[in-house]
C-alpha cells in the first residue's frame, strides 16, 4: 500500500524529469545539427575561392607563352584570394565574438568616433559609386561595451548600406538617446536608398551564409556572416539590431546599445556583475 502511495506520488515528477531530458535532448540535437550546417556551409564556402585558384594556376602554365593571358589570369587569382582572406578574416571575427565576453572590457565609447570609424572604412567604396555618407546626432552619446566590437557591427552596417545601394545615392547614419524602464539606451540607425529586402528575406538575412542574391553579394567581397557578427555583437552587449526596409527603395538597419551612464550605473547596483 506504502509503495503503491510513494510511486504515485514519484510518478508525475519522474514524468516531468523524463520531459525535461526529452527536451534537452532535442535542443543538443538541434545545436548539434546547425553546428554540422555550419561546418558543411564553411567548407563549401572555402571550396570555391580555392576550387577557382587551384583552376587558374593550371590556366597560368599552360599559357606561360602568352604574357597577357597570364596577366588575366592572374589577375582573377588575386580576386579569388581577397576572397578566401575576407571570408576566413570573416571567420575569424565571427568566432571572436562568440567567444570572448565583450563586457569583460566593456568602456564608454563615444558614438562620434564609432561613426567616423565606419564612415572611413567605406570612403573608398562609397567614392567610387559617389556615394555620400552624412551623418548626425552623434555628439555627445557614449554606449557602453566592446570597442571593437562595436566597431566591427557599425561598419558591417555601413558597408552593407553602401554596397547594397546604386550610384549616386545617400547612406545616413543618425544616432539618437531613447529612454526605456531599464535605462536609456543609443539607437544607431543607418539607412540606404539601395536595393531593399523582401518582407521574406528580412527574417533571414541575420543568419549565418543567408544572402538574398548570391553573386551580387560575391561581386561585393560578401561572405555572408556580416549581420550574424551584428546581430551577435548586439544581444551580448544587451541591445538589438532590427531592420526596416521596402523593396527599391532602401533598408534602415537600426543597432541599440545600452548608454554607458545607464549601463555604468547597473553595474555599480550590482557589483558582482561587474
Ligand atoms: P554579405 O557579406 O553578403 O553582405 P551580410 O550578412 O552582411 O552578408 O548580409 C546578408 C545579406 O543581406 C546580403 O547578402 C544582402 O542580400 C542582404 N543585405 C544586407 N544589408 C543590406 C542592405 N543594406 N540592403 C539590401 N540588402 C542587404
Amino acid at each position: 500500500g506504502d509503495a503503491l502511495a510513494v510511486s504515485a506520488r514519484v510518478a508525475p515528477l519522474g514524468s516531468r524529469l523524463v520531459l525535461l531530458l526529452v527536451e534537452d535532448l532535442t535542443e543538443a540535437r538541434r545545436i548539434e545539427a546547425v553546428r554540422r550546417d555550419f561546418v558543411a556551409n564553411v567548407s563549401h564556402e572555402l571550396k570555391t575561392p580555392v576550387g577557382a585558384l587551384s583552376l587558374l594556376s593550371e590556366a597560368v602554365m599552360d599559357a606561360s607563352d602568352d604574357p597577357e593571358a597570364v596577366e588575366r589570369f592572374a589577375g582573377r587569382m588575386q580576386i579569388e584570394a581577397t576572397r578566401l582572406t575576407n571570408l576566413v578574416q570573416e571567420l575569424i571575427d565571427l568566432s571572436r565574438v562568440q567567444n570572448d565576453d565583450p563586457l569583460e572590457d566593456a568602456e564608454p565609447v563615444r558614438v562620434d568616433e564609432l561613426v567616423a570609424e565606419a564612415i572611413d572604412r567605406c570612403r573608398h567604396a562609397a567614392g567610387t559609386k559617389q556615394i555620400t555618407m552624412a551623418a548626425g546626432g552623434t555628439a555627445d552619446l557614449h554606449v557602453w561595451g566592446n570597442r571593437g566590437q562595436l566597431a566591427a557591427a557599425l561598419g558591417n552596417l555601413v558597408e552593407n548600406a553602401v554596397n547594397y545601394s546604386p550610384a549616386r545615392t545617400r547612406v545616413g547614419i543618425a544616432a539618437r538617446r531613447t529612454s526605456a524602464p531599464g535605462g536609456d539606451s543609443i539607437e544607431v540607425a543607418v539607412t540606404d536608398q539601395g536595393i531593399g529586402i523582401s518582407e521574406k528575406d528580412k527574417e533571414r538575412v541575420f543568419e549565418r551564409f543567408y544572402r538574398v542574391d548570391p553573386a551580387r553579394s560575391r561581386a561585393t567581397g560578401g561572405t555572408g556572416l556580416g549581420l550574424a557578427i551584428v546581430k551577435h555583437v548586439a544581444a551580448s552587449h544587451g541591445g538589438e539590431v532590427t531592420v526596416w526596409s521596402s523593396e527599391g527603395q532602401g533598408s534602415t538597419f537600426t543597432l541599440r546599445l545600452p548608454e554607458a551612464g545607464a549601463a555604468r550605473d547597473r553595474a555599480q547596483q550590482h557589483p558582482d556583475l561587474d
